[in-house]
């Protein structure tokens, strides 16, 4: 029995007026699958016979963006919507392994189908045929196969970029990639040099928030460090350590899992021992230390992340928290402002999940010490984030203007000053109140 597919109204009146016009239409791609896979798909895409201007005639809509036009891709906006109604083609040769140097318009909907890269994407539906599937991909998507259409060697050589799509489908859909198309992919994971690094991270994201993320980056690691070569001393890199029952690569999944599915925290998790194969030293007893390796780890962070083409907010915000994944203070107020200094309240959330995660991630029962530890660092941080105290300059009791009204020049030695009264109250020698501080101050100008 074919599983039955739900198409919105939009979509079913825009497939109908081409229809009407005389055309082929059909919804295709991701949004089959993703309804097989009953998830509601991001978007809609809509595949027909007509080309692109004859499109725009069926259609007769004012708002539609003709940049694609030359791949045969008309989008229109139908009730804030965007719509991409792409010309069944057929792709011309890939000179570069990237994208085809033309496109034929064909009129056939199985030619169209047979271009798209894995069977469960080469599904086309409308209302009046069913579904279109020429490439067994119900069965692939009810079996949760992952299969190239055609011959894998060639689909990856066409077009490296589908290396990471089939993992990214494998980590978010659960999918096994199929045993020739798996082999094929590790053959031509060296395409992926050819990719802009754009769109390789568009799909990295994506995998790394997968539901199913552990057995890929497990499976699949030597291919991704083609991608980012850094990752390969990881794997199975041995950490000599009783604390570590795991090599730094096993750990590595283990933390990325441990963490809820959110992209910079998947990231950290990801990156947080990256520094650790180049900092490993053995003591007399033989026992495995990275002393350093957080330090190290943010800087090859902020690295790869620059030239994968991350963000600047989302790189300072993941090489922070790889910089002090380790770091584990004293359950006392003094400890627990300085890790909020370091830290920030913003941040401190996710610095306490990857910690978490960390700690549970190293293949070893964890003790009921730990748990408790973590609970009262939690409790600790709400309550000092909560107190009178500061650990930042703006929550001190006094700012620049309080000391110049007392006489303190503007200048350096007027922020010198602060940090010191800021230092004293992190320290708990000197309570954050106004008047207590400001004598502080007075006393601090004078003896300098
Ligand atoms: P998503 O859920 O992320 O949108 P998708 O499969 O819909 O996944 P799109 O990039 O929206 O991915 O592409 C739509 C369809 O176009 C795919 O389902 C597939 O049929 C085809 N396609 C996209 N990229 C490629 C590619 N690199 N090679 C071959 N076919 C592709
Ligand atoms: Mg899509």
């Amino acid at each position: 029995m074919q599983p039955t597919i739900f198409v919105p109204q939009d979509v079913r009146y825009l497939i109908h007026r081409l229809q009407q016009a005389g055309y082929r239409a059909y919804a295709v791609g991701g949004c089959v699958r993703d309804t097989i896979l009953h998830k509601t798909p991001d978007d809609w895409d809509i595949c027909t016979s007509a080309r692109p201007e004859q499109t725009l005639a069926a259609l007769d809509l004012p708002n539609i963006i003709e940049n694609g036009l030359k791949h045969g891709t008309v989008t229109v906006r139908y009730h804030d919507t965007n719509y991409e109604i792409t010309t069944f083609r057929t792709d011309g040769v890939y000179a570069d392994h990237r994208r085809p140097s033309s496109v034929t318009f064909v009129q056939d909907v199985r030619e169209d189908l047979r271009r798209r890269d894995f069977t469960v994407n080469a599904l086309a539906y409308n209302e009046e045929e069913g579904l279109i599937d020429y490439f067994g991909g119900i069965e692939d998507i009810e079996n949760r196969v992952l299969r190239c259409v055609g011959d894998p060697d060639e689909r990856f050589q066409e077009d490296g970029l589908r290396i990471m799509r089939a993992l990214r489908f494998a980590s978010r859909d659960g999918f096994q990639i199929e045993e020739q198309t798996a082999a094929a992919l590790r053959r031509n994971a060296h395409l992926l040099k050819n990719i802009a690094m754009e769109r390789i991270t568009t799909e990295f994201n994506k995998l790394l928030t997968g539901d199913h993320v552990e057995p890929i980056l497990t499976a699949f690691a030597s291919v991704l460090a083609v991608v980012i070569p850094e990752i390969q001393p990881m794997i199975g890199f041995e950490q000599h350590n009783p604390h570590h029952a795991l090599d730094v690569w096993q750990h590595t999944v283990k933390a990325v899992v441990g963490v809820p599915p959110e992209k910079r925290l998947r990231l950290a998790a990801f990156f947080h021992d990256i520094g650790k194969p180049s900092t490993f030293t053995r003591d007399e007893q033989g026992i495995g230390h990275f002393y350093g390796h957080p330090s190290v780890g943010e800087q090859m962070t902020q690295d790869i992340l620059r030239r994968m083409r991350y963000d600047n907010e989302t790189i300072a915000h993941v090489a922070k928290l790889v910089a002090l994944h380790n770091r584990h203070p004293s359950l006392t107020e003094k400890s627990v402002r300085r890790l909020l200094h370091a830290v920030g309240d913003r941040l401190l959330p996710d610095l306490l999940r990857l910690q978490w995660a960390d700690a549970h991630a190293k293949g070893l029962p964890v003790e009921t010490e730990t748990e408790a530890y973590f609970e009262q660092l939690k409790a600790l941080c709400e309550k000092e984030m909560h107190s009178t105290t500061a650990y930042t300059l703006k929550m001190l009791a006094v700012n620049g203007n309080d000391l110049m009204a007392v006489g303190i020049p503007k200048g350096t030695q007027l922020g010198r000053i602060l940090n010191a009264l800021l230092e004293d109250v992190m320290e708990g020698t000197l309570p954050n109140e106004k008047d207590v501080l400001l004598s502080a101050a007075l006393e601090l100008s004078q003896g300098t």
